[in-house]
């Protein structure tokens, strides 16, 4: 490491709340589950008035179900934990830029905020391929932010590819054998 990098500080942006921080180290922590169980790790949870409603993390090879992302998984679980479909007042905190799929399950709960980490260049549908929150067809407004521990979110995912990658180049190289 070089003195330069030593001496950046990584600090989340200052507009975040330190409950916002608290909220998306635990979706950090949820997402390594997904990890252990060799899943792209992204975790969600979803909060409203300081208490959990329901979590998740992507696992849609673990589940056999293309619906699985972590965000699907923890809007679930809160809209059981409530009893209703709708998700009023509560915030859900990605570390990865939600898809397609899972902006339009966000919209339909109500969700009222949503906070993402990292953001995802090929496929997210908030700010990166798609702005589809900024649409105004949709009959209900999601607020959303992103950028909070970014850098950590990222690092996760791309220490997760790398592994896998070194994995896959492994098992090639004993196949040779
Ligand atoms: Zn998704």
């Amino acid at each position: 490491m070089s003195s330069d990098e030593q001496n950046i500080v990584v600090s989340p942006a200052p507009e975040f709340p330190a409950a916002d921080i608290r909220w998306m180290e635990y979706a950090i922590s949820l997402a390594a589950k997904g990890e252990a169980l060799g899943e792209v790790p992204v975790g969600a949870v979803i909060v409203k008035d300081g208490a959990i409603l329901g979590e998740g993390f992507n696992q849609p090879i673990t589940a056999n179900d293309p619906t699985a992302h972590a965000e699907i998984v923890a809007l679930r679980q809160a809209a059981n934990h409530i009893r209703n479909y709708r998700l009023i007042d509560s915030t859900i905190y990605v570390t990865l830029e939600p898809c397609t799929m899972c902006v339009g399950a966000l919209v339909h709960a109500r969700i009222a905020r949503l906070v993402f980490g990292t953001t995802e260049p090929k496929a997210g549908a908030v700010v990166s391929k798609s702005q589809l929150l900024d649409n105004d067809y949709f009959n209900h407004r999601v607020d959303y932010s992103n950028g909070l521990l970014a850098s950590r979110c990222q690092h996760q995912l791309s220490e997760f590819f790398a592994l896998r990658r070194a994995q896959k180049r492994k098992e090639k190289l004993a196949g040779r054998e």
